[in-house]
């Protein structure tokens, strides 16, 4: 197995521009994230929010912004592992790290730590049968919705995401049923302006899905009407559930890597935690002062990728030439 110059664990957006910043200056650069898509926060908290705040966009989504700096990254083509959470950290008496994930092992030369808030995984749907039917036309990131095509589909949640998801999924989907357990959704009042104007789509609330049926896939699913009590049986070939996310930290904790509450101390100047080669930037890095802005960790990358070149290539000091003086884009620029 050929080792990576650096591996980063987490694909939000700090660990996106981190991989873009590895492979402009030269370092092979793998990511590995939980989720099966790039973007961290911005596209599992709030996709359709505006952000005000990031050098060079007087405003853009966040969905928007996930798309450019994943757009930025891939430039480089870094090596993408998706849905795959890292569990274990282990340094190598001969030099380097591997990190053992729930999809294998990998071996390399330095470690970003890029991790947010933690490992984000989807909030099951409390209902009979799902757990069974997962992947079965049970879904908790919604596939290509052509994969929908002619089916009835109910889709639960009260979010941007779930209310998105109806929408695409319409466009394929014969019928679509909206289940929220309030009355009120969350969702940008002109996305469900949207969705209610579909001929295909109905809402349902305040409900819940009770219980998934089926043999070897979805054929029904149960709802219960939290007011009236009243269940209601929909035949359905799929559920899409978008229930948002739970954040998991704690395998990070047992990798012998100083913390500072729920964020991983660094040496601000470096962005070194107390094992050396291994960096952490973003929202899981601590220092005095520290703010959860994008912008902040947009530096801290840089400032890491500077430090872990070298020392990758202990011959290259401690600093990066301007892209500018870069014979860049996309694979055409060497370490030097
Ligand atoms: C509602 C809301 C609004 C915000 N608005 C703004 C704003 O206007 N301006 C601003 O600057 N900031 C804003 N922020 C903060 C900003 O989104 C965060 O600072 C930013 O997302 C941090 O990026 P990150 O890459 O460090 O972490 P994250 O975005 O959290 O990404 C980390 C990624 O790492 C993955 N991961 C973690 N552990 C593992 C593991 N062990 N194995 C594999 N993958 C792992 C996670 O699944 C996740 O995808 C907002 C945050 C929220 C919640």
């Amino acid at each position: 197995m050929d080792p990576y110059d650096v591996t980063i664990v987490g694909g939000g957006p700090v660990g996106l521009f981190s991989a873009a910043m590895a492979g402009m200056h030269g370092l092979r650069a793998k990511i590995i994230e939980s989720l099966p898509q790039l973007g961290g926060q911005l596209r599992a908290l709030y996709p359709e929010k505006r952000v005000f705040d990031v050098a060079g966009f007087a405003s853009a989504t966040a969905a928007d912004l996930a798309e450019r700096l994943k757009e930025q990254a891939m430039a480089y083509g870094p090596a993408v592992h998706l849905g795959e959470t890292v569990l274990a950290l282990e340094v190598l008496a001969r030099g380097g790290f591997l990190l053992g994930t729930t999809g294998g092992s990998h071996l390399s030369r330095s470690v970003l730590i890029a991790a947010g808030l933690g490992a984000f995984s989807p909030r099951l749907l409390p209902a009979e049968g799902a757990e069974r039917l997962q992947g079965r036309g049970v879904y908790y990131s919604a596939p290509s919705p052509a994969t929908f095509q002619g089916q009835t589909v109910v889709v639960v949640g009260g979010g941007d995401t779930a209310v998105d998801w109806a929408r695409e999924i319409a466009g394929h989907a014969a019928r679509v049923v909206l289940v929220h357990r309030r009355e009120q959704f969350r969702a940008h009042q002109g996305n469900l302006g949207e969705v209610r104007a579909l001929g295909n789509v109905e809402l349902r609330t305040p409900c819940e899905v009770v219980a998934v049926a089926g043999q070897s896939a979805v054929s029904a699913v149960r709802l219960r009407n939290l007011a009236s009590g009243g269940e209601e049986e929909v035949a359905a070939q799929a559920v899409v559930s978008g229930l948002g996310f739970h954040a998991q930290l704690a395998a990070l904790k047992e990798w012998g890597i100083a913390f500072h509450g729920n964020a991983i101390a660094v040496d601000p100047s470096t962005m070194q935690t107390n094992l050396p080669g291994v960096y952490a930037v973003g929202d899981i890095a601590a220092y005095p002062g520290r703010l959860k802005l994008l912008a902040l960790g947009f530096g801290e990358a840089g400032l890491a990728v500077a430090r872990i070149r070298s020392y990758v290539h202990p011959e290259l000091s401690g600093s990066l030439p301007h892209s500018s003086a870069l014979e860049t884009l996309a694979g055409r620029t060497a370490v030097g």
